[in-house]
């Protein structure tokens, strides 16, 4: 038996370092001024797919979708104990909103066998929390949201109990499924040593391309890709060579993709600064400070 699990994984600024420096002045944030890590969401639904890997056997395999960058996220996965990842990455996806986003990474997960799809339940950068539903509903599977617990695999079907904000549930489905896992879930394990040794040499063709673009700058483009080519060969020899799709090897309809496939419009940016509107001084005694009390429980401030 085993369970071949595939998880979603996005590569986003450290939003928690969001200062004034780094916001533009139109109020959108320069992504450049802040570090990019492994959505932290993300590392938990890859913690869960290591958990059933570890109990059931399987397979694992991760896939992100973004800037040739993002292959950092995937060596990371493979540290932790991925088995296979792949980074779809085309400029033909820029400005892809949620729908389009999932519409792709939908076409990137159909090429791959899987019994269960683990996406994090939202990313700290676009925050929308829809890319996993919307991805369950274009693979035609059911999907279990805010799942914070595994409770059974039994070939057939998954147990799992999921948030629902003021209590619990669990629920039962058959496979195949799509989870979105919550920060609540499990403690994600660091990279393992000896996994670090072995991949940490491992890249995607598009890495292999720029590094060597960097070691020879004054080569031209035809001897960076024959150079390449080489690089890319001996990297599959040794399966170091992590695997990069672009649209036509998901076989996208590009009406789906990028600006046409998106049909979200971003009206207006709105900067909302949360500021106190008025301060009120109060004695320090036992009845101004219960007066206090009374006023914010009759404002419905404090319960
Ligand atoms: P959520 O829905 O909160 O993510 C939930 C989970 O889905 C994640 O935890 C992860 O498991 C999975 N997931 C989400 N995104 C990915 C991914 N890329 N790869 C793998 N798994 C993923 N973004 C750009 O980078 N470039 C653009 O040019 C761009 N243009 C945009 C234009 C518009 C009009 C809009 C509205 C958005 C644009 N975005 C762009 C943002 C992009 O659409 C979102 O970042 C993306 O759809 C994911 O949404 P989210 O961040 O809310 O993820």
């Amino acid at each position: 038996m085993g369970y071949k699990c595939v998880v979603l994984i996005k590569q986003v600024p450290d939003t928690k370092r969001i200062t004034g420096d780094v916001m533009n002045d139109d109020g959108t944030v320069k992504r450049s001024a802040l570090p990019a890590i492994f959505n932290p969401e993300d590392l938990n639904a890859l913690e869960l797919a290591l958990q059933i890997k570890e109990q059931f056997g399987g397979h694992i395999t991760v896939i992100t979708m973004g800037l040739p960058a993002a292959g950092a996220i995937l060596r990371d996965s493979l540290y932790r104990g991925a088995d296979d990842a792949i980074l779809i990455t085309d400029t033909r996806c820029a400005a892809s909103d949620t729908l389009a986003t999932s519409y792709i990474l939908s076409c990137a997960v159909k090429k791959i066998d899987y019994d269960i799809v683990l996406c994090g339940r939202q990313a700290i950068d676009g925050d929308t929390a829809q890319v996993g539903p919307q991805l369950a509903e274009k693979l035609g599977i059911t999907q279990i949201t805010y799942v914070e617990e595994l409770i059974e695999l039994d070939g057939k079907s998954i147990t799992a109990q999921r948030n629902i904000g003021n209590g619990w549930q669990q629920v039962k489905a058959e496979l195949p499924v799509l989870l979105t896992v919550t920060g609540d879930a499990n403690e994600p394990r660091v990279a393992a040593a000896k996994k670090m040794m072995k991949y940490k040499k491992a890249l995607t063709p598009i890495e292999v391309e720029e590094k060597i673009k960097a070691e020879n700058p004054d080569a031209d483009v035809a001897d960076i890709k024959e150079l390449a080519k080489h690089k890319c060969g001996k990297l599959v020899e040794k399966n170091l060579l992590i695997k990069q799709w672009d649209l036509d090897a998901v076989e996208a309809d590009l009406s789906w993709c990028g600006q046409s496939g998106s049909p979200t419009k971003v009206h207006r940016i709105q900067s909302v600064v949360l500021a106190a509107k008025e301060s009120k001084k109060i004695e320090p005694n036992q009845k101004a400070i219960s007066d206090m009390i009374h006023e914010l429980i009759e404002d419905k401030i404090i319960a």
